[in-house]
């Protein structure tokens, strides 16, 4: 049966950013489609939790450096026994006109969205081959994979380098069944936009380029990361996927 190949009954995710957002929603479909549920963040994901039950287990951890990769696998492994599927999603953005962005604002962006997730990536991976099975790996792009923006060049970079990376990783690891795919969300109501939403200009302004006419919801983004953590995307490796009600293509 097709359908039965986009469940996930039996194989553990480990998912960043899991207590707001976007990962909140990739836990909770995880969840409902038959996995365990590894959620990391650094303020304690009580709501996700909630919403989850016994099959979610929050690892608390501050991506900003690599020195908590070794712990989250460990407690991974502690708590539900293997790894099959990781979401690279906890991720930040700052604000600051280039003529004068600070290094401090460069340096925090690309640590956590890009350096981190180089790493945990790796440490997972090592963990598929030490179990001797392939998995899924699933990066959360943006449209600043594909596109300049504005005042934020240093979320650009990460989100272009992680495009790259999607590439780079899913060219080595394809020959092991590790599968590495990227979705690249359009403008979504989460935290992350909350600043431009307020800004009543520049809120008009995207709405009124986005074909589906709305800002997505974390709700939009599960079909797509169901997919590509499951069976039914054996054959997908390196591509980023937009979710983004047609922004890209206009
Ligand atoms: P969000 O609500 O701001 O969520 C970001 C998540 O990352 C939160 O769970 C946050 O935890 C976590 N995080 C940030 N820094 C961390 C750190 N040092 N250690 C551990 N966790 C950390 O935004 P979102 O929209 O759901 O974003 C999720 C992903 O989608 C991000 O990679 C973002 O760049 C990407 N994205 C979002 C949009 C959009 O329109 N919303 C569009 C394209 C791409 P805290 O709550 O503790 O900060």
């Amino acid at each position: 049966m097709i359908l039965d190949k986009f469940s996930l009954k039996g194989k553990v995710a480990i998912v960043t950013g899991s207590n707001t957002g976007l990962g909140q929603g990739i836990c909770r479909a995880y969840a409902e489609a038959g996995a365990k549920v590894i959620g990391v963040s650094r303020r304690p994901s009580t709501e996700t939790k909630e919403l989850i039950g016994d099959a979610f287990h929050n690892v608390i951890a501050d991506l900003s450096s690599t020195e908590v990769i070794p712990s989250i696998i460990e407690q991974a492994i502690e708590k539900f026994g293997r790894v099959d599927i990781l979401v690279n999603n906890a991720g930040i953005i700052k604000r600051q006109d280039s003529i004068e962005f600070s290094e401090e604002n460069w340096d925090s962006v690309l640590n956590v969205n890009l350096k981190t997730v180089f790493f945990l990536t790796q440490a997972v991976a090592q963990q598929f081959l030490k179990q001797g099975t392939g998995g899924k790996i699933i990066n959360i792009a943006s449209m600043l994979s594909y596109q300049g923006g504005i005042r934020v060049p240093s979320y650009t970079a990460s989100k272009s380098a992680i495009k790259g990376v999607t590439m780079t990783l899913a060219n080595e690891w394809a020959k092991y069944g590790i599968n590495v795919n990227g979705i690249a969300p359009g403008y979504m109501a989460t935290n992350n936009t909350a600043q431009l939403r307020s800004d009543e200009d520049r809120s008009a302004d995207i709405l009124s380029r986005i074909p589906a006419g709305r800002w997505g919801t974390p709700a939009d983004l599960e079909g797509a990361a169901v997919f590509l953590a499951s069976d039914a995307s054996d054959y997908v490796n390196g591509f980023t996927i937009a979710v983004d009600g047609g922004w890209l293509a206009r």
